[in-house]
């Protein structure tokens, strides 16, 4: 392991704290009110007010501080100057304290690839099931994804809700205080940070797959793989949280729809603890900024 000093730690503490201002963005565009949805290829296929200012903030701030890097965010945007009120330029300092992978430590912002989804389950946040949404900024190098941010702005969101209730029943009950959101990082070869590793309980075969993008085969392969359970929920930053966490055993989409933006960050975080993400035929996926 050498210093953390290195690009790639450097990079990654940043995208810890852009992520956390991109949820607090995703937060604020709720409590205003007004979601500006746009339809971009179907009904099911939608883009924000909060897309687009995430978006926007997560670039922007990793170009000002890492200007040679390569970044690929989902959404089509006209290049316009950013607000300053949007840009982040802090860094999360307790990842510096942690070693670079030494494979890693070589590396120049110039060989990194950066994928964004701003904000990943759209469907499900303009439909109120909050908790569902998830930012996402992953990392690639020579093609592989090998550092990944996922920030959970609304991690929480029920506990907060019911703690209120509780309140407004004037039951309230000392414990741990529920803090909204919640940032999860992770680098191959270091770990994955930010959450509590679970088992599924044992013998279980539980399956997570869409929610608003099913389709006859998605259907039929889960089926066809006789599970005790299935878990229809959005975002594949949020699948991947329920592996982590022990709420699923297989994250199963058969169909084209996910993207690199999609699958890049929550493939570390999974590989990180051990788990593996193929497409449908078991290949790895590629992350080369052509790919
Ligand atoms: P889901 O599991 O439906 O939340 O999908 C995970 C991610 O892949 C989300 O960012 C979706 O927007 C995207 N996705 C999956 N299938 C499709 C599709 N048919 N059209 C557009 N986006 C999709
Ligand atoms: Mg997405
Ligand atoms: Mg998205």
């Amino acid at each position: 392991m050498a210093s953390s000093n290195t690009v790639l730690m450097r990079l990654v503490a940043s995208a810890y704290s852009i992520a956390q201002k991109a949820g607090m963005i995703v937060r604020r565009v709720i409590a205003e009110g007004d979601l500006g949805i746009v339809e971009k290829t179907c009904a099911t296929d939608l883009q924000t007010k909060a897309d687009r200012l995430a978006q926007m903030s997560i670039c922007s701030s990793l170009a000002r501080k890492f200007p040679k890097l390569t970044i690929i965010g989902e959404e089509d945007l006209p290049s316009e100057e950013v607000d300053q009120e949007l840009i982040e330029d802090s860094q999360w300092e307790e990842i510096l304290k942690q070693p670079c992978p030494s494979q890693y430590s070589a590396i120049q912002e110039e060989d990194l690839v950066v994928w964004v989804d701003p904000l990943d389950g759209t469907k499900e946040y303009t439909e109120g099931l909050l908790d569902n949404v998830t930012v996402l900024i992953g990392i690639a190098y020579e093609g592989k994804a090998i550092a990944g941010v996922i920030n959970q702005p609304y991690y929480n969101y029920e506990n907060n809700e019911k703690q209120q209730l509780r309140e407004h029943r004037n039951e309230a009950k000392a414990g741990p205080d529920a803090v909204l959101g919640r940032t999860i990082w992770g680098v191959l070869g270091l770990g994955a940070f930010g959450f509590q590793l679970k088992e599924v309980p044992a013998g279980k075969h539980i399956i997570t797959t869409t929610r608003s993008h099913s389709n006859k085969l998605v259907t039929d392969c889960v089926t066809a793989m006789n599970p005790d359970a299935v878990l229809q929920v959005g975002g594949a930053g949020n699948k991947i949280i329920q592996l982590i966490e022990g709420k699923a055993s297989a994250y199963v989409f058969a169909s084209p729809g996910c993207k690199k933006w999609d699958t890049c960050a929550p493939e570390v975080i999974l590989h990180a603890v051990g788990g593996k993400l193929t497409d449908i035929h078991g290949n790895v996926l590629q992350y080369h900024k052509d790919a």
